[in-house]
């Protein structure tokens, strides 16, 4: 039996990684080895339970900017294995990233998107939450919390309570009964923000549209009662377009070195 300070400082020095973009040094209990064999068996589990939209051209959307994404990101999740699906779920206006690239769109989403900028803001900060490690942080949490979790050089491991399995990721992703994927607390949201906008002008996407996604969302919110942000545990929808606007001249000239501003124009 490990004592916690034990486990605390096994936990120290091997569960440390820098999150990109943001550089926050950040830790995680959990092997990165096992978050991704159980986020592809979740994922698998999706697939199954779950109808694949028949709108092709939603699809090829989502295949086409997250293909594109997916290669402006490869330094910082290196050990994906992409794969991008729309949910038939019309009512769900939301979508999800799970650890090793397993990419989820609802069809709702289609609600409200206007044109591929704004789909790859959404799908930018979904993976950003995938490069940042933020459901490896929400496993330790909720690992460290069963309190079942086995310690082996510095990671939680192990069969038994508190084991890492699939259900487990499908939980910290809200996704266990139903497809209600919840999102991650005010920093993490905000943190997803922050990368996410860098990643979609990195890969040439006008980050301007960015702002407009959360406008939508923020219209579709008008009149449902919703906490004050220093109650919620959700960053509000003002706060999180402010701090885009705060990023956004650095976004604006990442996306200009992006090269891919202008649309090529054929010249005869
Ligand atoms: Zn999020």
């Amino acid at each position: 039996m490990v004592t916690l300070s034990g486990a605390l400082i096994l936990a120290f020095s091997a569960g440390c990684y820098q999150v990109p973009v943001t550089g926050r040094s950040a830790i995680s209990l959990v092997s990165d080895q096992e978050v991704l064999k159980q986020s592809a068996k979740a994922f698998a589990d999706l697939k199954r339970t779950h109808r694949a939209s028949p709108r092709r051209d939603w699809n090829e959307r989502v295949q086409r900017v997250g293909d594109r994404l997916s290669k402006v990101v490869f330094w910082d999740v290196p050990d994906a294995d992409w794969e991008f699906i729309v949910f038939d779920a019309p009512q769900q206006i939301n979508a999800f990233a799970m650890p090793g690239g397993k990419v989820g769109v609802f069809s709702g989403l289609f609600q409200i998107l206007e044109n591929d900028d704004q789909l790859a803001s959404v799908l930018a900060h979904e993976i950003a939450h995938v490069a940042a490690k933020h459901a490896n942080e929400r496993l330790s949490q909720n690992l460290a919390l069963q309190g079942g979790g086995l310690l082996v050089g510095g990671v939680l491991a192990g069969s038994g309570a508190g084991a890492l399995t699939s259900n487990a990721v499908l939980d910290a992703y809200g996704l266990s009964s139903g497809v209600t994927a919840v999102g991650f607390d005010r920093k993490k949201e905000k943190e997803a923000d922050h990368i996410g906008i860098m990643y979609m002008a990195r890969a040439g996407y006008n980050p301007e549209e960015s702002v407009k996604v959360i406008e939508k969302l923020e219209q579709i919110s008008a009149g449902k009662a919703t906490p004050p942000a220093w109650l919620s545990t959700h960053p509000s929808n003002p706060e999180r377009i402010l701090q885009l606007m705060d990023l956004m001249p650095k976004a604006l000239e990442v996306y200009r070195q992006s090269g891919r501003r202008q649309t090529p124009v054929l010249v005869k």
